[in-house]
């Protein structure tokens, strides 16, 4: 399927070079939604690979006279959200990984990255140069620094929440021009990735999850290397323990103690990865008892675990470490763990310590055949109450649906994210008929308690940017004025986070 005009296709190889635009059948298949049972429905025209935001300027010049759509990715590997497909069947990939350029500051801890930058990159960047700066990294570390950020993705350290860590963006607006952020509107600047305001409005935020620029370089803050990284992996044995450890756990969040957000996970965040179902059941349905026992045994896990950490100065880690152990006393745990890291110890090949890593990715397979999933993340009030009743609502939701319940709660300062995956088997017609109707039960239910999903699917957009629906959804028309004042023709991803262009609004 290629409904663009041939004449765009000659003026995008004129700009950027015919080897960089892929139109071929082959191409659109590498760009589309491999975790969508029916991956011709978000299957792009083709893809673009500029090397520089002069080239993307250019590209966006011809998008615009030919009204082509264009969908920009860093590096695609949006896995669960929809992968580098767009919403809108046809329209163009702007596939930005040939842009590879990292600028580290040492001294203040800070980088600039080309959208092209994955953490892999980043990491054998500092390592190779021996400056002592550590990434945040999320669970499937395979994906773009720049790209993950901007789709507000997280990652556990004390810099896990990667949006808040921007600071200062270079945008390709849709009319063609080049805007820099913050500070960096000063050219020449020496503060643009140090001080994020810069002078009357911020824009930062409006890049993210947003359809109204391209980013072609983004600052970010990492993490010094600490001096220590302790803390414990906690088990707890009982689905009720959720509410209490949720009510122990918030209180030093908010007070500061604990900087990193803990993520409380079920026994199917490991299973999945490191076992496929048929291991343990032949049985359709939902896991029985006894095999979540056995998954429990197995791995010497509780029905749900959470590693806590603290990062910086030994001394402080300590100290951190002694309130913890306070604020757990006399608490009914199944077991903890205690890890330490100290400077000059071998690396932790773990999240935790900024390690990319992607085997988390191997969920996919949990049920064999082709695999995938899709996320449903709400938020919610920091109350253990509320987590259990959020709990025990999708579980019940899962179990009328037949499918395993894979969740976790992360706590933020002030909220808590319950990320949860549905994963499947695309070869099961049967599975893949329930997925969409349970995914539509699980958002109808979230919204009836005003709770909306920080991130979601491409198939979902509209419907979980339905929930935020104050004032006769005014948010909806503020975007969408915004979208209109900015991309007129409507050439910039359509459809994203449920803005749509005119003429194009469902
Ligand atoms: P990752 O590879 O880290 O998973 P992606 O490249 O898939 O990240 O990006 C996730 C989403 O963020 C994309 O689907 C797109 O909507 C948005 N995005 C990514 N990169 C850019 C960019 N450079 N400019 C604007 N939006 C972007």
């Amino acid at each position: 399927m290629n409904s663009i005009n041939p004449a765009a296709w000659r003026a995008f190889a004129a700009a950027i070079g015919k080897d960089q635009v892929m139109i071929t059948e082959e191409d659109r298949n590498a760009y589309a939604d491999h975790f969508a049972a029916d991956e011709s429905k978000h299957e792009p025209a083709g893809a673009l690979a500029p090397a520089s935001a002069e080239e993307v300027r250019e590209i966006v010049r011809i998008a615009n006279q030919y009204r082509v759509p264009l969908w920009p990715i860093s590096r695609g590997k949006n896995f669960g959200y929809g992968g580098s497909a767009p919403v809108t069947r046809g329209a163009v990939v702007l596939d930005l990984s040939r842009m590879k350029k990292i600028e580290v500051d040492a001294a203040t801890g800070t980088v600039l990255v080309e959208p092209g930058v994955g953490f892999f990159d980043l990491y054998d960047h500092l390592q190779s140069k021996g400056i002592p700066l550590w990434l945040s990294v999320p669970g499937n570390s395979w994906g773009s620094v720049a790209g993950n950020a901007l789709d507000r993705g997280v990652g556990y350290t004390s810099y896990g929440d990667h949006a808040s860590r921007i600071c200062g963006l270079e945008v390709v607006l849709p009319d063609g021009d080049l805007v820099r952020t913050g500070m960096g509107a000063m050219d020449g600047s020496p503060n643009w990735t140090l001080y994020r305001n810069g002078f009357g409005p911020g824009w930062d935020t409006m890049f993210c999850q947003s359809n109204l620029g391209i980013v072609t370089k983004l600052g970010l803050w990492l993490m010094p290397e600490p001096e220590a990284v302790a803390g414990y992996d906690y088990e707890f044995d009982k689905p009720e323990d959720l509410g209490w450890a949720i009510d122990t756990l918030m209180p030093l969040r908010r007070d500061g103690l604990i900087q990193q957000s803990p993520s409380i996970g079920n026994w199917l965040r490991s299973a999945a990865v490191m076992t496929t179902r048929e291991q343990w059941t032949k049985d359709d349905g939902p896991l029985d008892d006894k095999v979540v026992a056995a998954i429990r045994d197995r791995f010497k896990i509780g029905w749900w675990s959470v590693q806590v950490r603290f990062y910086g100065h030994l001394d402080v880690v300590e100290a951190s470490m002694r309130v913890l152990d306070r604020a757990f006393d006399k608490k009914p745990i199944q077991s903890k763990k205690p890890a330490l890291w100290k400077r000059g110890d071998p690396p932790e090949w773990s999240p935790v310590t900024g390690v990319p890593v992607s085997f988390p990715l191997a969920n996919a397979n949990w049920h064999g055949g082709r695999g995938g999933h899709v996320g449903y993340s709400p938020v919610l009030p920091p109350s253990g109450d509320l987590a259990m009743d959020q709990f025990k609502r999708t579980y019940a939701l899962y179990q009328q649906y037949g499918m395993d319940y894979h969740a976790s709660f992360a706590m933020g300062e002030r909220s808590l994210t319950n990320v949860n995956q549905i994963l499947y088997n695309k070869d099961d017609p049967a599975m893949m008929g329930r997925v969409d109707s349970m995914f539509r039960a699980l958002v109808a239910d979230a919204s009836a308690h005003r709770y909306g999903e920080y991130r979601t699917h491409i198939d979902y957009m509209d419907l979980v940017a339905d929930c935020y629906d104050f004032n006769d959804h005014a948010l909806r028309r503020l975007n969408t004025r915004v979208k209109d004042a900015l991309d007129p023709n409507g050439i910039i991803a359509p459809g994203k986070s449920g803005i749509w262009p005119k003429g194009k609004r469902p």
